[in-house]
């Protein structure tokens, strides 16, 4: 398989092309003709599979060719990670994958001021990677507005059972508008994980690696 194959738009075959990414990974190939169809997906893969790319690049191409100026204190593609690294290295990736667009990108988590995080989220985002707990601060001062969502996506679920996070995530989750695209990756599917994947998504495809 090969990236021109799955659907892209030419500018992100660019992309891929300048970052030296010759070929999809299985993840990649598997999941992103059913992102850009708009599916929800359920992705049973680890971290170094690629599969930050396989979410990064359909929703990057679902925001520029669906353009809005984003209204303050609303996200268009909301990414929840367990830890700040993972949020760091997932907001990098859509920095990296996103270079020139003009897409505003923004990382937030718990442990570090609050000044700038506001600020970000007053502007509005394209892309906001955050952990759990720190969103539900905002979400309670309401400095941002999550009816917007288009895309959500819920990274290594297996650990943020572990970390104690479901009852978050659930709270984010009502926050969402109906109408949304949902992903779901995990490494390992635990039946709480499985039970969770049944109430966020919707009729969704199933890529395992
Ligand atoms: P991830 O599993 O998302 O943490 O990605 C692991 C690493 O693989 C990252 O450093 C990516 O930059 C790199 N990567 C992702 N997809 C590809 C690809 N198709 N070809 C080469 N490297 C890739």
């Amino acid at each position: 398989t090969k990236f021109s194959d799955l659907g892209l738009s030419p500018t992100l075959l660019m992309t891929l092309e300048r970052e030296g990414y010759e070929k999809p990974t299985p993840v990649q190939a598997q999941a992103i003709p059913y992102l850009l169809k708009g599916h929800d997906l359920l992705g049973i893969a680890q971290t170094g599979t690629g599969k930050t790319a396989a979410f990064a690049l359909p929703i990057l191409q679902h925001l520029l060719s669906n353009r809005k100026m984003p209204s303050p204190k609303m996200v268009r593609a909301l990414i929840l990670s367990p830890t700040r690294e993972l949020a760091s290295q997932i907001a990098e990736s859509f920095k990296t994958y996103s270079k020139g667009m003009g897409l505003q990108i923004a990382t937030i988590y718990g442990g570090v001021k609050y000044g700038p995080q506001y600020k970000a989220l007053l502007g509005g985002l394209d892309v906001l990677v955050c952990t759990p707990g720190r969103l539900i601060d905002h979400i309670e001062q309401k400095t941002v507005d999550l009816s917007q969502v288009e895309c959500f996506v819920l990274d290594e679920a297996d650990q943020m059972l572990d970390l104690g996070f479901v009852k978050p995530i659930r709270q984010v989750a009502s926050r969402l508008p109906k109408k949304r695209q949902n992903l779901f990756f995990s490494a390992t599917m635990p039946k709480e994980i499985g039970v969770l994947a049944s109430e966020l998504l919707t009729d969704p495809k199933r890529v395992e690696i």
